[in-house]
């Protein structure tokens, strides 16, 4: 599958990347169980990603996965829901796989606690912090059409060699 940019100078901004996606409702369909192995296929054949959520290559569903090289129990997140966030927030670089060359500091709260179902149907919860409350921020956020350059403090171009 192929990682949308969130511009192009022919067609503009991306529309899927600023819709909000919607649920999944039958998450053992087989259409459903193809696209995620698409996803994780998709994801190892980036340089340094270690998410990819579904608007990313063109499907507004609530769906991201995450890198197994992570070591995370679950690498699919499906409706997934954050419960609790804390108070502090933690600005750290980051950038995305649909904004290419961009990085930023990103003020994200720095723990959380989510809820979401696996590839497999079954619920599951999650405490995260650091690395990985920072990449579930991000990872929703696309699910709701936002980007990390809408609230990264500053902004830094990486040209490509
Ligand atoms: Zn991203």
């Amino acid at each position: 599958m192929a990682i949308l940019p969130i511009e192009t100078e022919r067609e503009g901004t991306n529309e899927i990347l600023r819709a909000r996606s919607e649920e999944v409702k039958d998450i053992l369909a087989p259409e459903i169980r193809q696209f995620i192995r698409d996803m994780h296929d998709t994801l190892a054949n980036t340089d340094n990603g270690i998410g990819l959520a579904a608007p990313q290559v063109g499907k507004n569903l609530r769906i991201f996965v995450v890198a197994p090289a992570l070591g995370l129990n679950q690498t699919v997140f499906i409706n997934p829901v954050i419960t609790k966030v804390s108070e502090g927030k933690e600005s750290m670089e980051e950038g995305c796989l649909s904004v290419p060359g961009l990085y930023g500091q990103t003020p994200r709260a720095n723990s959380l606690k989510l809820e979401a179902y696996n590839e497999r149907g079954r619920k599951f919860k999650m405490k995260a912090d650091g690395l990985i409350a920072q990449l579930v921020q991000h990872e929703i956020g696309h699910l709701d059409g936002a980007l990390f350059t809408d609230i990264a403090e500053r902004l830094t171009e990486v040209k490509k060699k």
